[in-house]
């Protein structure tokens, strides 16, 4: 049984060293850091050892490797993922500013990443999933793309599993105008959304956010969890609405930390825990992922998540 998967990039990350230096510009890079929100979250659930697989395509090379060999040592299930001769592993570029925005680039659409199809898609083991994740950068990257999170979605679904859905938005590779169409069939197979910032109401066209969490809600979704950074997260069910508790940490790179929150929801989802517990726990992950530079670095094993919970509660 695969308890969890997620579909979609697997990407090498790049990064400027040093605050404000536009990717236009000379300047140092360091990296490469295995990355693509899909592989951070799969990752993150493989360090709680967890059972998890991504279902991705990386090239023949030392990007596709350092990716392989990160998520094999964390006991992430590899076997989903191919590798692919004739491309390369996709790349991000991405640059801080000192106001904390980043900007990225990305060679994704036509690196390796860009090759995930319906027809490569593993039905059998599609079956044993009981949990999917979806990212919205996935669904941006191509139709091809698009349409294998969507069969492998309505697949997991039509087996009694869950899926959940984090919009994910990176305007950098998703037309705004494309936003709805391409949410709209993921949304239709979702359980739970988790948005960040303005994203319920850029995948629902709604204007405020309540009335964008009452328009997921009344399409029978089970839960919009909406992410917000240093304050932590709300959850909204059709019934009540739930807070679990925050934490204070010194953020040196935030990139990831929707990854990893995703991943301590699954996590206290699969443990059947109450909404406030799994909230709190997904927190912890996403804040400790904003502890150290690069995506998938700041994930923390199981004891080291619950040993930062303790001493925060002190
Ligand atoms: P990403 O950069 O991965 O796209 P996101 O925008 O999806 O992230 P955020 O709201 O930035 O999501 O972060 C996810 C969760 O991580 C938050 O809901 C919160 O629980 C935790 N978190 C993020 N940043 C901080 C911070 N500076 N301090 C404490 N917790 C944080």
């Amino acid at each position: 049984m695969h308890w969890v998967a997620t579909v979609g990039e697997i990407l090498a990350e790049v990064m400027r060293t040093g605050l404000n230096v536009a990717l236009s510009e000379p300047g140092l890079f360091a990296g490469p850091y295995p990355s693509g929100a899909p592989a951070i979250f799969a990752d993150a659930l493989g360090k709680l050892g967890v059972p998890s697989a991504i279902i991705g395509c990386v090239g023949d090379d030392d990007f596709g490797k350092c990716n392989i060999d990160r998520l094999s040592a964390d006991g992430v299930d590899i076997s989903q993922i191919r590798i692919l001769e004739d491309k390369i592993t996709g790349i991000a570029f991405v640059t801080y500013y000192d106001d904390g925005s980043r900007r990225f680039l990305y060679h994704i659409k036509d690196s390796a990443a860009g090759r995930i199809k319906v027809e490569d898609l593993d039905k059998e083991f599609l079956k044993t999933v009981k949990v999917l994740h979806v990212n919205g950068s996935s669904l941006a990257i191509n139709e091809n793309v698009r349409k294998a999170c969507y069969e492998a979605a309505g697949l997991v679904k039509e087996n009694g599993g869950i899926v959940s859905f984090d919009p994910n938005l990176r305007p950098e590779i998703l037309p705004l105008e494309e936003i709805q169409n391409y949410c709209r069939p993921i949304l239709k197979k979702c359980d739970y959304v988790l948005p960040s910032g303005g994203e319920a109401q850029l995948i629902t066209g709604e204007g405020a956010p309540e009335d964008a969490v009452k328009s997921l809600l009344a399409t029978g979704i089970k839960a919009v969890v909406v992410k917000k950074g240093e304050e932590g997260s709300v959850m909204y069910t059709p019934s009540a609405t739930h807070v679990g508790k925050s934490f204070q940490v010194k953020a040196v790179d935030p990139t990831g930390a929707g990854d990893c929150f995703s991943a301590g929801f699954v996590y206290g989802l699969l443990q059947g825990w109450p909404r406030e517990r799994i909230l709190t726990f997904a927190n912890a992950m996403g804040a400790l992922a904003t502890t150290k530079p690069g995506p998938m670095e700041g994930s923390r094993t199981l004891s080291q998540i619950n040993e930062f919970m303790e001493i925060s509660n002190n």
